[in-house]
């Protein structure tokens, strides 16, 4: 005999081992975690939207120092540089590379940027208990499908294996916005780990 399902917009399945769920709205001490693999489901709603604001915009001020403050020295036989990475993208800018340049920044800056944005608009007025403004589920749906293209935790791992190859040619020293950069993929694994997109789902349809 099979059980009973229960109607399909109170489930809810972990977004890493797929089990399903049966949801219900938390209270706001509460949180739900998944059964079998214990991944954050629910989070209890206004607080959790308060962290995801503060990590957001506290990534868009690593994101100003990261890109704009030198990011590496590099000296051999008495001659040193120091580059940021805006210089670096715009080494690109002319000529037929400059779309390599374009791609860089979107990559690295804007579409994360972008994605921050979004997710303030959304989460703003949620986390103070006000209505979802007018575009919300547009903004959060358009942040959402940002996420694959947000790409500055691998140009730091991209930045980590060529400095690899290049420390046996010459002397490598890391500027703040290498530091900043790190910071900036510690605060947007916070950032995910605070996030339940069904309560934020849940809380914009209201
Ligand atoms: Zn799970």
């Amino acid at each position: 005999m099979s059980v009973p399902l229960p109607p399909i917009d109170e489930l809810i399945a972990c977004p890493r081992c797929d089990t399903l769920h049966q949801c219900r709205v938390l209270a706001e001490t509460e949180r739900a975690a998944c059964a079998r693999c214990g991944t954050l489901l629910i989070t209890p709603r206004t607080r959790s939207f308060l962290h995801v604001v503060a990590l957001s915009f506290t990534a868009m001020i690593l994101m100003v120092a990261a890109v704009f403050f030198p990011f590496l020295g590099i000296s051999s036989h008495g001659l040193s540089h120091e580059s940021s990475v805006f210089e670096a993208a715009m080494a690109f800018s002319d000529g037929w590379l400059a779309p390599l340049s374009l791609a860089v920044l979107l990559a690295i800056v804007l579409l994360p940027v972008a994605r921050f944005i979004a997710l303030i608009y959304t989460l703003w007025p949620l986390a103070n208990g006000r209505p979802a403004l007018r575009h919300a589920a547009f903004a959060f749906r358009f942040a959402e499908e940002l996420q694959p293209w947000s790409m500055a935790e691998i140009f730091v791992i991209g930045t980590g294996v060529a400095l690899v190859k290049v420390a046996g040619l010459a002397e490598i020293s890391f500027g703040p916005a290498f530091w900043a950069f790190c910071a900036l993929i510690v605060v947007t694994v916070l950032k995910t780990a605070f996030m339940s997109k069904w309560t934020i789902w849940e809380a914009i349809g209201r």
